[in-house]
């Protein structure tokens, strides 16, 4: 196997998160020769993210319209992986919508009618059939055909995994030292048939890529230490609670649009909390043991970006998942390797 040091890649790829890695892994499953280029997470939304693959969610209960092609080729994906990096990545979890809108019981009504919305959304359950502890005035339903990665585990595996082939550089990747020409690109020495860049929110600062319909958003979790009153199933109720392992559960996120801001503050932290006492009135206070947070990108028009920069054949975006990572890149990222393999990827349009 050709590896890195040969200086002649079909790829290369900037920014090692979900996507990035999803892409390295995807590429090395078509022999593709490759470098990844990551600055060491300083900017990661993936390690702010609690995983989880949700089929329908928000006040709409949206899903995708290809649902059942996006959750089989994710699970195959996640499996595959847990092989590979010898751990377990994946698991599948039953999840409980708590209503607090009526416009959420109209929509969940709607989705039961279509063939995959009656497979996977349970009937309304009537108030006080949900998780002991949780006020439920309106009812719940349970949300089935979803889990949860474990993208820590998976970026800090692939990352071994990358290093121990030579395939990885831990630096910043600067728009200027990177050369385009039409053919391919060059950076730091290598020479690659194109670059990819997987770097979430930041790509929004690439000339090539700022015109882009993004819709950007700032997200913050609250990691709680785990304690018997929490319900073992995902909870969705305007915030979600969902455990990480036997001692930490997740709980959040909010949607902001401080950008600027980068810092996790304490009133988002406080009004977190304020929540999670609304949602569990008689629960003793949480310990939190981590504040995370980290910027969502994604597109206006909802499907992620998958193409090449309008004016540089050389240079390509693999970004905008919005709140759907673990869901879409799956699927995005294995069409977007049969695109580059059969030469029939596009250019975006802004
Ligand atoms: C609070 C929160 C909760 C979320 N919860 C979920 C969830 O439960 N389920 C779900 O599916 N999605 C969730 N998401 C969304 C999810 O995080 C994203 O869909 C996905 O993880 C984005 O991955 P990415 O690889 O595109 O970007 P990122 O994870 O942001 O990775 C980009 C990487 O590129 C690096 N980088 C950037 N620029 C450069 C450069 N020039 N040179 C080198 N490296 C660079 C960064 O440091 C980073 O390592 C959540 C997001 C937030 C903020």
């Amino acid at each position: 196997m050709r590896h890195a040091a040969s200086s002649s890649l079909d790829l290369l790829i900037v920014g090692q998160g979900l996507i990035g890695s999803l892409l390295a892994h995807a590429a090395a499953d078509a022999g593709l020769d490759f470098l990844l280029v990551d600055d060491g997470h300083q900017d990661a939304a993936s390690l702010a993210a609690a995983g989880l693959m949700t089929p329908y969610t928000g006040r709409r209960f949206s899903a995708p319209e290809n649902l059942d092609t996006l959750l089989e080729t994710a699970k195959r994906r996640y499996a595959s992986l847990s092989e590979r990096l010898d751990a377990p990545l994946y698991r599948p979890q039953p999840m409980i919508r708590i209503f607090t809108l009526d416009e959420e019981l109209r929509r969940h009504a709607r989705q039961r009618q279509t063939a995959t919305g009656a497979r996977l959304l349970g009937p309304l359950q009537l108030p006080g059939h949900g998780p002991a502890g949780m006020p439920d005035p309106l009812g719940s339903c349970r949300i089935d055909g979803g889990g949860q990665v474990d993208v820590a585990t998976l970026l800090q595996r692939t990352r071994a995994w990358l290093e121990a082939s030579g395939r990885l550089r831990q630096t910043r990747l600067e728009p200027d030292a990177l050369e385009l020409e039409t053919a391919g690109c060059h950076w730091n020495g290598h020479t690659a048939r194109l670059c990819v860049l997987c770097t979430g929110h930041q790509a929004r600062h690439w000339d090539a890529f700022r015109a882009l319909p993004w819709r950007l958003s700032r997200g913050q979790a609250l990691v709680l230490r785990r304690d018997s009153a929490m319900p073992d199933e995902v909870v969705h109720a305007g915030r979600t609670l969902a455990a990480l392992d036997d001692n930490r559960a997740w709980f959040g996120a909010t949607y902001q649009h401080d950008l600027d801001r980068r810092d996790s503050d304490p009133e988002t932290r406080q009004a977190l909390l304020d929540d999670y006492r609304s949602l569990f009135p008689e629960a003793p206070s949480p310990e939190v043991l981590d504040h995370i947070g980290g910027i969502r990108a994604g597109s206006r028009p909802g499907p992620p970006f998958a193409g090449l920069a309008s004016d540089q054949p050389a240079l390509a975006l693999l970004d905008g998942f919005g709140s759907r990572g673990t869901l879409l890149g799956p699927w995005h990222v294995d069409r977007f390797v049969q695109g580059f393999m059969n030469k029939s990827l596009i250019p975006l349009k802004p």
